[in-house]
C-alpha cells in the first residue's frame, strides 16, 4: 500500500461502529478500500454503520480485540481504534479499557504481523497526561499519573504505544496516530466529552455544567479531518507517532458559550468540580504532521460545531 492509493486494499477497522470508526469506515470505502469492521459494540452502536451495512465493499465482525481469533483472507492493514474513549466509558469500564488497550493491541500487532500487514495505533493526547510542556510536540515524554482514576485510559495506549514501537523494531509496518480532541456527527449525547454535553444541555434549556473554572483549555478538531490525518498517516510509511489535531485553542468556558449561541439557547452555564487529573491545556504542535503528512486541519470550529448541531438535530428521538 503505497501513497494515498487505496484501491481494493482490504482494511481490518477495530472500534468500526463507534464515534471515530465509523467515519474511518466510510472514508477509506469511499477511496476504493474494502473494510472489515469489527467491533463488541460495548460503546459503539451499529446504526453508526447505517450507510455501509450493505455495501459490498464492507463486512462488520462482531468481535472483542482482547479475544484472540484468527481472521480470514488477506489483509492489508489493521487500523485499531476500539478501546472505551471517552471518560464517562473508560471510568465506568475500566478493566475492559486496560484489557483493549492491553490484550487488544497485542492481539492486532500479532494478526497484522502473520498477514503482513500495516498497523496503525489510534494513539491519544492523552499519553501526556497534564502536560508541563507546551504545545506539547512528540518528542514531549508526558506527564501521567500512573494509579490516578484516568490512568485506566492514559496508560493503557501508552502500553499499545509500547508494543506498537517494539512490532516496528521487529520488522513491522507501524504507524502511531496520536489523536487530539475530536468532535463531530455521531458522537452520543450522553457519553461526558464536552462538545456533546454542552450541546444536550444547551437543547434541552439545562445549565451548561463546566468542571471547574472554564479556564482550562481544549483544541478541537473536526473528526473528517482527523479521519483524513489517519488515512495519510496509515499510507505514509511513517513509523514515528504524529500528533492528529487541531490548534486553535478555546477556553471550555468559550466554547460553551459558542454551543449555546449556535442552539439560541437561554441556558445558563453553571460550574461544578474538576474531576481528578482533568488536564489543564491541551495543544499539539502538528508540525511533523504537516512536514510529513502534509496535514493540517481545515474546518473551523464554527462551521464544524454547526454541522455537529445539524446532525443532532436530525437525529430521532433517543438516537443520540
Ligand atoms: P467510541 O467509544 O465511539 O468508539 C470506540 C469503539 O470501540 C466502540 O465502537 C466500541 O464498541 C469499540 N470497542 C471497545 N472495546 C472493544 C473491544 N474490546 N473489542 C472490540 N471493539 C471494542 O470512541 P471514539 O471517540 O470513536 O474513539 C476511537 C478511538 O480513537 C479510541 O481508541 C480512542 O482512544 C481514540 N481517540 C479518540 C479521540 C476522540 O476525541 N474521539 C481522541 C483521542 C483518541
Amino acid at each position: 500500500m503505497n501513497g494515498h492509493d487505496l484501491d481494493g486494499a482490504r482494511i481490518l477497522v477495530t472500534g468500526a461502529a463507534g464515534f471515530l470508526g465509523s467515519h474511518l469506515c466510510e472514508s477509506l470505502i469511499r477511496s476504493g478500500a474494502c473494510v472489515l469492521g469489527a467491533d463488541n459494540l460495548s460503546t459503539g452502536r451499529l446504526s453508526n454503520l447505517s450507510s455501509l451495512i450493505d455495501q459490498r465493499s464492507f463486512t462488520f465482525l462482531l468481535h472483542d480485540v482482547t479475544m484472540p481469533r484468527r481472521i480470514a483472507g488477506t489483509i492489508d492493514a489493521i487500523m485499531h481504534l476500539a478501546s472505551p474513549a471517552a471518560p464517562r466509558d473508560y471510568l465506568a469500564m475500566p478493566q475492559a479499557t486496560l484489557r483493549a488497550g492491553a490484550l487488544g493491541t497485542l492481539n492486532m500487532t500479532k494478526t497484522a504481523q502473520q498477514k503482513n500487514a500495516t498497523f496503525l495505533l489510534a494513539s491519544t493526547s492523552e499519553v501526556y497526561g497534564d502536560p508541563m510542556e507546551h504545545p506539547q510536540k512528540e518528542s514531549y515524554l508526558g506527564n501521567v499519573n500512573p494509579i490516578g482514576p484516568r490512568s485506566v485510559y492514559d496508560e493503557a495506549k501508552r502500553f499499545a504505544e509500547a508494543v506498537t514501537a517494539q512490532a516496528g523494531r521487529a520488522g513491522q509496518r507501524v504507524a502511531v496516530a496520536r489523536i487530539f480532541n475530536t468532535y463531530g456527527p455521531r458522537m452520543s449525547d450522553g457519553d461526558s466529552r464536552v462538545v456533546p454535553t454542552f450541546i444536550r444541555q444547551a437543547r434541552a434549556r439545562q445549565p451548561l455544567t463546566i468542571a471547574g473554572n472554564g479556564t482550562q483549555t481544549r483544541s478541537l478538531c473536526y473528526v473528517d479531518d482527523t479521519v483524513d490525518g489517519l488515512i495519510r498517516l496509515l499510507t505514509s510509511g511513517f513509523a514515528e507517532p504524529v500528533n492528529i489535531g487541531a490548534t486553535n485553542e478555546v477556553t471550555v468556558l468559550e466554547l460553551a458559550k459558542l454551543i449555546r449561541d449556535l442552539c439560541g439557547s437561554p441556558s445558563p452555564i453553571e460550574f461544578v468540580d474538576l474531576p481528578a487529573d482533568d488536564p489543564r491545556r491541551r495543544r499539539p504542535d502538528i508540525t511533523r504532521a504537516a512536514q510529513v503528512l502534509g496535514w493540517a486541519p481545515r474546518v473551523d470550529l464554527h462551521d464544524g460545531l454547526s454541522r455537529t448541531l445539524h446532525w443532532h438535530l436530525h437525529q430521532p428521538v433517543g438516537v443520540t
